[in-house]
């Protein structure tokens, strides 16, 4: 097989028939040789898209799809997807049509000139607001910023991958899934293409905020330590001015015998020390909620129901 499309779905009723539609227009007029499919991951809508593809599979047996048993959340979706994802190469793309389908086959013939991985690098973003465009471009740049290895900026999972990435996906365990970090550290040859991010369709964001803070701390966690650093060299910066102040204290009350009975000096350090001290006890708490997620081992999704065949267990 020569293609697959995996697509995660969140209350996308609005968007699947013209996202099929375009889908389909634009992979056939690509003339490949041999087959492709599109693997549809249904997040747990309460709309009616599951009813919407359930109607494309019997349609079409080009379409296959998973239904979770409840909202798993976009990356693992994804990673649903590229699980049964069975093509040479694999595009993962919004349902929403922010990503548009008619890049698909540039992105194939980039891939072709021996590239593993293009990703699709928006060049602007229409129709998102000015608070969301505005963390994420600081989100993207302190993430590079603070990781080792180097996240594109400004790129979401709209990219192509081939299979040999697809199979070194599937080898990496984590439970916490930061899907364009993965890649990126799984390293190759790796391209981009710049595109205009046009605004959704139909429907509504499926990304709150909640979930947005959940994802930007899933990617720094698993990508940098540098928190935790932070953490005890800004302990270490405290304690060595605790130790200064002290230090003066002592001179100014035995030495100078010059003090005043110093409440406001006592209630700002005490509060400043409790202040870095929870902040630190908290960063710590963020990488220790994510080791007990991976300790337990539980599947990272529940299916349902599905057409598609089991995931195919590749030996790398
Ligand atoms: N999505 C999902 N599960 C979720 C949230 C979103 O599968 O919990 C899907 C959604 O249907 C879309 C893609 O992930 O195909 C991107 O989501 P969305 O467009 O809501 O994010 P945004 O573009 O606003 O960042
Ligand atoms: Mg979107």
């Amino acid at each position: 097989m020569d293609l697959s499309v995996v697509i995660p779905v969140y209350n996308e009723e609005a968007n699947l028939p013209a996202l099929y539609d375009r889908l389909r227009n634009v992979i056939e007029s690509m003339d490949l040789p041999g087959s492709h499919e599109f693997i549809f991951v249904n997040d747990g809508s309460y709309d009616q898209s599951l009813a919407l593809l359930r109607l494309l599979a019997s349609r079409d047996e080009r379409v296959r799809y998973l239904d979770f048993s409840r909202n798993f959340g976009h990356q693992i979706a994804v990673t649903a997807g590229l699980d049964r994802a069975q093509g040479e190469a694999v595009v993962i793309i919004d349902a929403d049509l922010q990503d548009p389908p008619e890049l698909l086959p540039q992105l194939y013939q980039k891939l072709q000139e021996g590239y593993e991985v293009v990703y699709a690098k928006r060049r602007s973003r229409a129709g998102e607001s000015a608070a969301k465009r505005l963390t994420a471009k600081i989100f993207y740049r302190l993430l590079a910023r603070i990781t080792h290895i180097s996240i594109p900026v400004d790129t979401g999972d709209f990219r192509i991958i081939s299979r040999k990435v697809v199979l070194a996906l599937r080898q990496m365990p984590e439970q916490n899934k930061f899907i364009r970090g993965q890649i990126s550290w799984i390293g190759y040859r790796q391209g981009c293409l710049e595109y205009d991010r046009i605004e959704r369709t139909g429907g509504a964001t499926g990304y709150t905020y909640r979930k947005m803070v959940r994802f930007a701390l899933d990617g720094i966690t698993a990508f940098s330590d540098l928190p935790l650093r932070i953490a005890t060299i800004s302990g270490f910066a405290v304690s060595g001015i605790a130790f200064l102040v002290m230090l003066y204290t002592l001179y100014a009350r035995f030495v100078t015998r010059d003090y005043q009975p110093g409440w406001a000096s006592l209630m700002i350090s005490i509060l400043f020390l409790g202040g870095v001290q929870l902040i630190a006890v908290g960063i710590i708490g963020e990488y220790i909620a994510r080791l007990s997620a991976n300790v337990r081992q539980r599947p990272l999704y529940i299916v349902s129901e599905t057409n598609t065949t089991s995931p195919t267990e590749d030996p790398a």
